[in-house]
């Protein structure tokens, strides 16, 4: 096994401490105070401004596909760099061009499927939502027509889909949520993986002045993420998607964290054991699709729903720029000629294989697919679980009170998996609670 640097008793060095000075006098304080300040990676390993080497286990919170400084990535990005790195959308790009070809070739998208692409997840969202608003303008009852109701669209308690205000409204935490309330309009929320609530929810909608508009849209995470990775489970995927179709309504699945390989698949709604083999209408894409250079967007399965979306409709002045393409082509060819989809299941396997086999009561059970996986923790020490691993040259992400959350580098090793066990397996079971 590789050594092991930790940071010694010393939390914090003196670049880091002098520089987060600096940070809090000219930083909104949206993130609470950075944890480090970090000046540079390689493969699976970042280093902050006092020297300290850690093996990061969260890749930039699902992002960094191939780790730090890929060597095709760097070029890749590089070369357009020097070629062209925005152009407005008056003009296209072939790396564009390419990257959306590619992206509807790995979802296994139907003829027809087209691509829109943002700069984030939640923007990923705001057009899966702005395009169920005009999907839902064409079912009877809907507006426009005369006595018409807005259509709704259902969410999942414990789903999130972003902070912008539109993927807000589908975003289920209170804390987050609710100060900004009043959000768009007819957006509900259904209690993740209860079918008969979902029946319901579909049922309220009714004629003339009685009941709710039509559901144009049900969104869901095939693992929601941010609420502790937890698997939504496949059974009520189906049922979605039979209630889906019964009620012409789309079912969108935001694949931001879960996609580009990371549970295994491309997808995660690939997976039979998320999704009981179940197609989705939309799904939205993000975190890891340009490996670290912000990037996201939505694809539309098939020719109609597409083309709902016509000149005006939506739009962003840095949709589809050269730099996020080419980084996203280097990361999606990767990401294929090294076989990191399969690496992803394979190092997922071993991460939750080893976590549940380690001889330490602090971690009680874990859950997960490929490269998305957490740790169950014996009581709520996540943070201070973190902390300790951060100061024994570990990343990982305290995702709830008494989860951990792993998304490492889907170029991760075996070795890298072994070191991070290690590391773990020495964490004080006593750690007092958050
Ligand atoms: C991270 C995330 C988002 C938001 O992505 P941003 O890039 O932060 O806007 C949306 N949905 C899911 C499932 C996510 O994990």
């Amino acid at each position: 096994m590789s050594d092991i640097k930790t940071t010694g008793p010393e939390p914090l060095g003196a670049n880091d401490s002098k520089w987060l000075g600096s940070y809090k006098q000219v930083h909104m304080n949206v993130f609470g105070t950075p944890l480090r300040v970090m000046d540079h990676g390689e493969g699976t390993h970042i280093w902050d401004v006092d020297g300290n080497r850690y093996l990061d286990f969260l890749g930039g919170i699902a992002v960094n596909a191939l780790g730090y400084a890929h060597p095709k990535w760097v070029k890749a990005v590089a070369d357009q760099a020097a070629k062209v790195a925005h152009t407005s959308n008056y003009f296209a790009t072939e790396p564009q061009i390419e990257l959306a070809a590619k992206l509807v070739k790995l979802a296994g998208a139907p003829e027809g499927s087209h691509v829109y692409f943002g700069n984030s997840g939640a923007e990923g969202n705001e057009a899966a939502i702005k395009l169920a608003k005009l999907y839902g303008r064409t079912l009877p009852g809907a507006l426009p027509d005369i006595g018409g109701k807005p259509a709704r669209i259902l969410a999942m308690t414990h789903g999130f889909h972003g902070r912008t205000l539109g993927a807000l409204s589908a975003t289920w935490k209170p804390a987050v949520r609710k100060p900004f309330q009043p959000l768009v309009p007819a957006v509900e929320f259904v209690e993740a993986g209860n079918v008969h609530a979902l029946q319901r929810a579909f049922n309220e909608t009714g004629v003339g002045h009685y009941g709710k508009g039509p559901v144009a849209a049900v969104i869901m995470e095939m693992i929601q993420g941010e609420a502790g990775v937890v698997p939504i489970g496949a059974d009520f995927v189906k049922a979605a998607r039979e209630l889906c179709d019964r009620h012409h309504a789309l079912l969108i699945i935001d694949e931001v964290q879960t996609g580009i390989g990371r549970t295994g698949k491309w997808f995660a709604f690939q997976r039979e054991d998320l999704s009981g083999g179940v197609v989705p209408d939309a799904i939205t894409f993000a975190k890891g699709v340009a490996g670290g250079f912000p990037m996201g967007g939505l694809i539309a399965f098939g020719e109609k729903l597409s083309a709902l979306f016509t000149p005006g409709s939506h739009g962003s002045t840095f949709a589809g720029n050269p730099l996020g393409a080419a980084a996203g082509l280097a990361t999606l060819g990767v990401i294929e000629d090294e076989g990191l989809v399969e690496n992803a299941e394979a190092r997922g396997r071993q991460l939750r294989d080893g976590l549940a086999a380690l001889d330490n009561p602090l971690f009680v059970s874990v859950r997960g697919r490929g490269l998305l996986d957490a740790v169950e923790l014996a009581h709520p020490c996540a943070h201070a679980v973190a902390d300790w691993a951060l100061n024994h040259g570990l990343i990982v992400n305290a995702v709830a009170p008494n989860a951990l959350r792993f998304a490492p580098p889907l170029i991760v090793s075996e070795q890298d998996v072994d070191e991070c066990l290690s590391i773990l397996a020495g964490v004080p079971a006593d750690l007092p609670n958050d």
